[in-house]
């Protein structure tokens, strides 16, 4: 039987139960978007002792198929104010999975105890589960939580932590998760749910799975032989998953460039006159000159598409240099030198920001003209003001549409209070609706596409829907969502996968119905905390302002975006 660990923030104490009837058979983003829709009151304050944080490795996290290793962590959102999950690669869900446990559910908040004795770590293990005081861990950044607890614990550990921001519960902090050389370089960026942690007093899980086993799948023989094939299929993969193997995610910066959807200069633009500088193959040409590699960013992934980062003296800068770091510090503050973005990166992951939505406010504070569009050192030093938590810090760390309201800017690209990611909704529309439409606020990976059809307005309602149910389920079973963008017959795969596993058929219905159950729970979840069609918005500019290369504007008619959820 899975398990369910219970952390009671207030009185410090863990609780492990068996897995409710209720919540049976769910992993990854459809347990903990269940778990905060039955358990948490949607209009509660998202940093209050109501709100809870949940935690999960997906369904085939554990069972050694290949990329199955992202972690769910969800909550209501301190940017959003609806539900959000937010998942990363990394080693815990791997870790969970091997200990049975099914999901980490940190409730409580410590109201009687003074700042300095606020923050806990929670050490996992295979027979026991604790709390232990943190206090020289208090203020630190994630580099140095994660190396002064492998020191006291092991190399083997896994690492889950908040940076300062988290301490200081600002809305755009991040959940570091420790990847395959232990550093935190894997992160649960979006949606604010290192706010969440560091509300609740918890600023690190240490997960120890010494003495656990692999996760048994019913049928082994037929379980093998499905992964063999699908890591068969990713490795003869050709175009996307063979430009994620050699240029990494910001691979795609020539593409996205040419479709107009690469952000630039505050979302003005959608195309970089340097977007050469900062595309995948000159990152890592740089990196390689400097002795650092690719790899993954976690155990099963035969992609390896993260770029390790070297800095000029080729020392160890920051691991899983990523495209969307890369825009939206980038093309979207008209910075081009690839050295600035890295360190800006390392940074973030320090202080446990989000890059995406911390790149997005920085544009919004060029765009006020207190810093000029292009000033990588101006950038640098005010994101080294949020670990010191200076107002400017904590302003820039509470989001972009926090950020404008205070500089008094209209160019604001949010919806929900979440910063856009960097796909151009007005380029890319099937985005578009996924950004008006998710219950996760404006999130590409809550379901995007590209094909020769994204500048045109028709039928991307439907687009967007059927990616939106498909990223409902591929973060249910813990998937990368790269694995699903390569091998013709995906669902297949995935299917004899969750077959083998459970001993019982599982069909591509039963996926479907999975991706629309979340999708539904989400839904319910943000009705009842207050929002309507009149959220489902992209900001008014993009509906009525051309932007270059292409001259386009969001087009999609809203009484059509208001059917999304017609048929789910
Ligand atoms: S494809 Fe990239 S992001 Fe996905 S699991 Fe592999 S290394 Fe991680």
């Amino acid at each position: 039987m899975k398990k369910l660990l219970r952390v009671d923030m207030a009185n410090l104490k863990v609780n492990i139960e068996d897995v409710p009837s209720e919540y049976a058979g769910l992993g990854g983003r459809a347990l903990t978007s269940t778990i905060v829709n039955k358990e948490v009151p949607p209009t509660c304050d998202p940093i209050g002792r109501h709100n809870k944080l949940v935690i999960a490795p997906g369904l085939l996290a554990g069972t050694g198929a290949p990329c199955s290793e992202r972690l769910s962590i969800g909550a209501k959102s301190p940017l959003t104010g609806g539900i959000k999950e937010s998942n990363s690669g990394g080693t815990a869900a791997l870790k969970l999975a091997r200990l049975d446990i099914a999901a980490v559910v940190v409730e409580g908040v410590p109201e009687d105890r003074p700042d300095a004795d606020n923050f806990h770590v929670l050490k996992i293990e295979n027979d026991k589960c604790f709390l232990e005081e943190a206090r020289d861990l208090a203020g630190q950044g994630n580099y140095t939580v994660c190396e002064r607890l492998h020191k006291k614990y092991g190399e083997r550990v896994s690492i889950t932590s908040i940076g300062q921001a988290g301490e200081m519960r600002l809305a755009g902090s991040t959940v570091a998760g420790s990847d395959m050389e232990g550093m935190p370089n894997r992160h649960a960026g979006r949606g604010g749910m290192g706010a969440v942690m560091g509300s609740k007093g918890l600023k690190a899980i240490v997960i120890d799975d010494t003495g656990a086993h692999a996760v048994q799948p019913k049928d082994k023989e037929a379980f093998t032989k499905a992964a063999r094939d699908f890591v068969k299929a990713l490795r003869e993969c050709k175009g996307f998953i063979e430009q994620l193997r050699t240029c990494g995610t910001p691979g795609g910066i020539p593409n996205f460039n040419a479709f107009g959807t690469l952000p630039t200069r505050n979302f003005s633009a959608g195309c970089y006159e340097h977007a050469e500088k900062i595309q995948g193959a000159a990152i890592v040409e740089i990196a390689k000159s400097r002795g650092a590699k690719m790899h993954s960013c976690s155990p099963s992934c035969p992609i390896r598409c993260s770029v390790i980062y070297h800095d000029a003296s080729h020392k160890f800068l920051v691991g899983g240099v990523e495209y969307e770091t890369v825009a939206m510090l980038g093309s979207n503050l008209l910075i081009s030198d690839v050295d600035a973005i890295a360190l800006m990166n390392r940074l973030l992951n320090d202080c446990g920001l989000d890059t995406i939505e911390t790149g997005a406010a920085l544009g919004v504070v060029m765009e006020s003209g207190l810093i000029k569009f292009g000033d990588s050192e101006s950038a640098i030093e005010l994101i080294k003001e949020v670990a010191k938590g200076t107002i400017r810090g904590r302003m820039i760390g509470s989001g972009a549409a926090v950020t404008g309201k205070i500089l008094g800017v209209k160019r604001v690209p949010a919806v929900k209070g979440q910063s856009l990611p960097a796909h151009h909704p007005q380029s890319n529309k099937i985005v578009g609706v996924t950004y008006c439409t998710s219950p996760m606020g404006a999130d590409h990976t809550a379901g995007i596409m590209y094909d020769q059809t994204v500048h045109n307005p028709e039928g991307k309602v439907e687009k967007s829907r059927n990616m939106q149910i498909q990223m409902g389920f591929v973060d249910s079973l813990g998937m990368c969502m790269f694995s699903s963008r390569g091998p013709a017959g995906y669902n297949d795969f995935m299917t004899r996968l969750m077959t083998a596993l459970n001993g019982k058929p599982y069909t591509e219905a039963d996926l479907i119905e999975l991706g629309k159950r979340v999708l539904r729970t989400e839904h319910d979840f943000n009705k009842r905390a207050g929002f309507t069609k009149a959220h489902d918005r992209l900001p008014e500019f993009m509906t009525e302002i051309k932007i270059k290369p292409h001259d386009l504007v969001f087009d999609v008619p809203y009484d059509e975006v208001d059917k999304l959820y017609d048929g789910i």
